[in-house]
């Protein structure tokens, strides 16, 4: 123990504490030997008054007076009990003086009667022992006392030169000894256990305060982790998702839970590519601009992050209508391929944390891979249903579509039509003219097709240079005006090849209408079928309308 109080550097806030508590002992300590003293001293003016009056007087009014100042002592620690190193030293000083009356009693007050003498002597070494044990708290103290109480005693004993006074003297010193041993052990005992109490409070409470940063660092990573389940929840929606518009509704529902104290905005570019327009967005979007350009973003310029820490020394970014306190904006893809931007950035006066900002480079890659992923989901869809010579959806699409609408239009009590429209004698126009030429009419055709049957019409090269035309919400009457209308556009049309102007075409076309010439997507495209082979028939360059009425009719709808 004593190494290990020797070897380990001690606090100064440890050894002031000891020191304190010591002083609070003394003082505890004191409330019970002044009236022990009194008391002591009381017998002691009794038995030695006879022998000594006026010293027995003295002294007992010294030893009185001395008790008064210790009690004065005593209450100047308890109502000022800041100043340990003054009510020591007025505590010592008192003991001293009392030591000194006790040591005088041994000496001038020693009474020659054998019984009282040895009343005396029992009481001195009573007080002695009480008065050490009441100073253990503070080595110099006790030896100061032990050595004023006795050493006067020894003296007196050694004057008398008689043997028996030289024995007494003999026994005087072991006592002393022995008191002086006790006194050196129980101080060591006190002092070690006081700085050992002292020492495990300290160290509790660097436990306490390691304690509580482990608390805050574990609830720092179950937050860490609530935000990987939730980014891994966001992940599994963006994988199962088919559009970005509902890609952009889960991004921002996800920011808005990940970056709780964060303003956030995800912008993506336009068709053309010259825009950036906020499609999500969460906090407040009013620091930002709805949409820019490339070049108002420090971020997009670079094509890395770019992050604003210190507001008065960074430069922020075009697109903010307020400058933020710290912002980060992370494009979505490189330089060369970039499909979008993520800005975060945080409210006035606030700063945003390390932890924040590397969450955020995680949160801007995961979405930069699902959002490519889904525009290329899309681009595949896309190319799927479209046909590439001409643009207009291709037969997949109407096999796809035609079923649902029929089914709708039936259900609503409507009426659909469905032209089948084939260019005449292509065949020769190739042969005459070259294919990349029929290729032009073909591509004529279809720009034709899209200026004039859009909205809820849907056009498509059924295959080769056959069309099919799907017009909603449409009966035949008004479907044939349509028609007609743009076959003699067709007709009038001017083409040029290579700056030659190409021969005029004409168009053959089958309308149908369902769900009267047929409720299915395969009998109501047979009976425009049927149409267009009586406009071949009947010369081409014209348009014939379905005849017979289907059996299939309402009932036969099938599945889409
Ligand atoms: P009609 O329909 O008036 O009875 O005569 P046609 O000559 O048009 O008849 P047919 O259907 O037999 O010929 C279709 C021609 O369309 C044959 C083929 O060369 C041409 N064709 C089909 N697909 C393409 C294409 O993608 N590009 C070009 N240039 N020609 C195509
Ligand atoms: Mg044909
Ligand atoms: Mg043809």
């Amino acid at each position: 123990m004593d190494q290990a109080l020797s070897s380990k550097p001690l606090s100064s806030s440890v050894r002031d504490k000891v020191f304190s508590e010591q002083v609070k002992i003394l003082h505890n300590h004191l409330a019970t030997s002044i009236p022990g003293n009194f008391i002591c001293a009381l017998i002691i003016f009794i038995s030695t008054y006879e022998f000594s009056k006026q010293i027995a007087i003295v002294w007992f009014s010294a030893v009185i007076l001395t008790s008064i100042f210790r009690f004065v002592g005593l209450y100047l620690y308890h109502h000022y009990p800041d100043h340990d190193k003054f009510h020591l030293s007025v505590l010592v000083s008192t003991m001293i003086l009392s030591a000194v009356l006790w040591g005088l009693m041994d000496s001038v007050l020693m009474p020659t009667d054998p019984l009282a003498q040895t009343l005396v002597m029992v009481i001195a070494a009573g007080v002695t022992a009480g008065g050490i044990q009441t100073l253990n708290a503070n080595l110099v103290a006790s030896m100061v006392y032990l050595n004023v109480i006795i050493l006067p005693l020894c003296a007196f004993l050694l004057l008398q030169h008689s043997f028996a006074y030289n024995l007494l003297n003999a026994a005087v010193m072991t006592y002393y000894l022995f008191m002086l041993v006790t006194s050196i052990r129980n101080n060591k005992l006190l002092t070690q256990s006081l700085y050992l109490k002292y020492e495990n409070l300290a160290l509790i409470d660097k436990l306490s305060v390691s304690n509580n940063k482990l608390l805050n660092a574990y609830q720092l990573l179950e937050k860490h982790d609530q935000k990987i389940v939730l980014m891994n929840k966001m992940n599994d929606q963006l994988q199962v998702c088919n559009d970005m518009i509902a890609a952009y509704h889960i991004i921002q529902s996800s920011g808005k839970q990940l970056f709780e104290d964060l303003n956030g905005s995800l912008f993506m570019r336009d068709i053309l590519n010259h825009h950036l327009e906020m499609v999500a967005t969460w906090g407040d979007s009013k620091m930002l601009e709805s949409s820019f350009t490339t070049e108002d973003c420090l971020a997009l310029r670079k094509g890395h992050a770019y992050a604003i820490a210190y507001p008065e020394r960074n430069v922020a970014c075009q697109h903010f209508t307020t400058p933020p306190n710290t912002s980060i904006c992370l494009p979505l893809g490189n330089q060369l391929q970039n499909m979008g931007l993520l800005i975060l950035h945080t409210p006035a006066k606030e700063a945003m944390t390390h932890e924040q900002i590397q969450f955020a480079h995680t949160f801007a890659e995961v979405i930069q891979l699902s959002l490519s992923n889904i525009k290329l989901r899309e681009n595949l869809y896309d190319q799927s249903i479209h046909d590439p010579l001409t643009g207009l959806f291709n037969r997949r699409f109407l096999d796809e579509t035609l079923p649902r609408e029929l089914q709708r239009i039936i259900r609503d009590k409507q009426t659909l039509c469905v032209a089948m429209l084939d260019i005449d004698h292509f065949k020769s126009f190739n042969d005459n003219n070259g294919h990349e030429a029929g290729d032009e009419i073909l591509k004529y055709v279809a720009m034709l097709l899209r200026g004039n049957f859009r909205g809820h019409d849907i056009s498509c090269r059924f295959g080769g240079e056959e069309f099919t035309i799907v017009m909603t919400s449409t009966d035949i009457e008004s479907a044939k005006l349509r028609l007609e209308n743009f076959r003699r556009m067709v007709k009038a049309g001017k083409v040029y090849f290579n700056e030659i102007l190409l021969p005029t075409i004409t168009v053959s076309i089958g309308l149908a209408e369902a769900p009267l010439h047929g409720a299915t997507s395969n009998t109501v495209i047979h009976a425009a079928d049927i149409a267009l082979y009586t406009a071949k028939q009947g010369g081409r360059d014209r348009i014939e309308q379905a005849k017979t009425h289907h059996v299939d009719s309402v009932d036969m709808t099938e599945k889409a």
